[in-house]
């Protein structure tokens, strides 16, 4: 393959956004993929997460039906059906990535690459040259480096679960290992989530972490703190976990690691191209997404900042724009990324939270609005999740730098908000805004 001007290492979110988006600028593009088109968040994460995300939530709301007036609650789940129902809609996307991909006249590689020299890489024996080459291999799921770890699954193998376990640990404090023991829980599974701290979700607002311990812990969950692993014991459907304070618990039929992610660098040779990774191994780039050589960048997880699929895709495509697209400046902001953790309920988070704006702007120029009740929903529920809000706000013109939210419907709240927070908005703006009746988000704009 001759004349390439652009070549992608990684099909997933950041790779398949990059190449797109070049070869609409009229670029020449080779992209090389080893495994599925679509990458983690198509094959292994987000998409599937939010399949099982939608099952818990249905789940959940069976349980709450007879007291809406049905007459039965959900059925029992046949978690075997789901899994091939989710399947298939993935080798559609699959499917579809390749044709959006013959489309645009990109080419697609299949096998794994590696960097011959700064210009070039090798795939199946072939070499690709071309001036531009984007690394986009994103990562890979963490085991610890503990005496029986490869007994437990990581988020890899919750996919290739053919059936519900009954019983269940989930380690870590992070987004994966709330998101996946909330669908555990409101599955059936019996949950324990072992975090090494007192809490999870430390880089959030801490009112999100401590409310979701409380819900889960009211939902039946056992939540273990201070629980830092030792050992994984036993045989699958007799695990115990060891721990260091020389507790053991157990027995579990399954036990998650989800302790996060490594680059996947292992095999691209970066030597040969002069690539720089940081300690941590995740490549270094400057804000242009430009590596320690010149005409090679790196984008999305590989990169290890905001893990996020949106973030790949507009790192990728806003290179694109730069390279190919006569945008010279061209380049993502990383402040301001909202997110959501997809929990039971759901958590929505964008900017600082309240501890940061404090120790950035001192406390005398902070000022924080909360609001703290029961969703109209559970009005009628015998259970009752409380939906937790929080403004921040700095100066005397009250600027909006951090919302966040738990809460039903804060997923589906904060992309909006984010919106407003990155167009400088005041709290005034948010409260001459009229509010949506009767919703949980117009608490967010009539707080008092
Ligand atoms: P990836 O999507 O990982 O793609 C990298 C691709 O490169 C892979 O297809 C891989 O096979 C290929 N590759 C690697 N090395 C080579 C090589 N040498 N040669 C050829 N090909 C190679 N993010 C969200 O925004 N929302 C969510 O709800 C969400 N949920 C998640 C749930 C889970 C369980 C997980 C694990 C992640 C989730 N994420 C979510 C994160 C999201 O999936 C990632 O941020 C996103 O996929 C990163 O995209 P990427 O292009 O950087 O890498
Ligand atoms: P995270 O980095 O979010 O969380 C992992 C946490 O586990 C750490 O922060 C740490 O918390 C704890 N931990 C680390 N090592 C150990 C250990 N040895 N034993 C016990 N606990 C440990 O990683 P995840 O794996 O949850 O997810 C990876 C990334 O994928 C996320 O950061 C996110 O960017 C992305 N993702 C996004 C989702 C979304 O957008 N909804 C969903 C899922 C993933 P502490 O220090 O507090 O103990």
């Amino acid at each position: 393959m001759s004349g390439l001007d652009l070549i992608v290492i990684g099909g997933g979110s950041g790779g398949l956004a990059t190449a797109q988006r070049a070869a609409e600028y009229g670029a020449k593009v080779a992209l090389i993929e080893s495994h599925r088109l679509g990458g983690t968040c198509v094959n292994v994460g987000c998409v599937p997460k939010k399949v099982m995300w939608y099952a818990a939530d249905l789940a959940e709301g069976g349980h709450d039906a007879p007291e809406y007036g049905f007459a039965h609650s959900c059925g029992a789940h046949d978690w075997g059906k789901l899994k091939g129902k989710r399947d298939a809609y993935i080798q559609r996307l699959n499917a579809n990535y390749a044709s959006n991909l013959d489309r645009r006249g990109v080419t697609l590689v299949r096998g794994r690459a590696a960097f011959a020299d700064r210009n070039s890489v090798t795939v199946n024996a072939t070499r690709l040259t071309a001036p531009h080459i984007v690394i986009a291999t994103g990562g890979r799921a963490l085991l610890p480096p503990l005496p029986g770890a490869e007994r437990g699954i990581t988020s890899d193998g919750f996919f290739e679960l053919t059936e519900r376990p009954r019983r269940v640990a989930v380690v870590g404090s992070g987004y994966i290992a709330l998101e996946l023991a909330g669908i555990f829980a409101a599955l059936g599974s019996s949950v324990a989530l072992v975090i090494r701290t007192g809490a999870v979700l430390r880089q959030f607002d801490a009112m999100l972490g401590e409310s979701l311990l409380k819900i889960l812990g009211a939902e039946g969950v056992a939540v273990h703190t201070q629980a830092v692993p030792d050992a994984l014991a036993g045989e699958a459907g007799d695990l115990t976990l060891r721990l260091r304070d020389g507790r053991g618990l157990g027995p579990f039929d399954c036990v998650l690691w989800a302790i996060g992610r490594a680059s996947a660098v292992a095999d691209l040779n970066l030597a040969s191209a002069a690539v720089a990774c940081d300690a941590e191994g995740f490549i270094e780039t400057d804000k242009y997404q430009t590596t320690s050589t010149a005409g090679i960048y790196a984008i999305g997880d590989v990169t290890g900042r905001a893990q996020l699929t949106p973030v790949a895709i507009a790192a990728g495509r806003r290179l694109a724009d730069r390279l190919f697209g006569g945008r010279g400046d061209r380049h993502l902001d990383y402040q301001n990324i909202p997110t959501v953790v997809f929990g039971h309920p759901p958590i929505g988070t964008v900017g600082l939270t309240e501890a940061a704006a404090r120790e950035r702007y001192g406390d005398a120029d902070v000022t924080v609005f909360k609001s703290s009740f029961v969703p109209m929903y559970h009005a009628l529920t015998e259970r009752k999740p409380r939906c937790e809000m929080k403004l921040v706000t700095v100066g005397p013109q009250q600027r909006v730098v951090g919302v966040h939210i738990i809460g039903t419907g804060a997923d589906e709240m904060m992309q909006g908000f984010a919106v407003a927070v990155r167009m400088g908005a005041t709290k005034a703006d948010l409260d001459d805004t009229v509010a949506i009746h009767p919703t949980s988000a117009e608490e967010l704009v009539t707080m008092r």
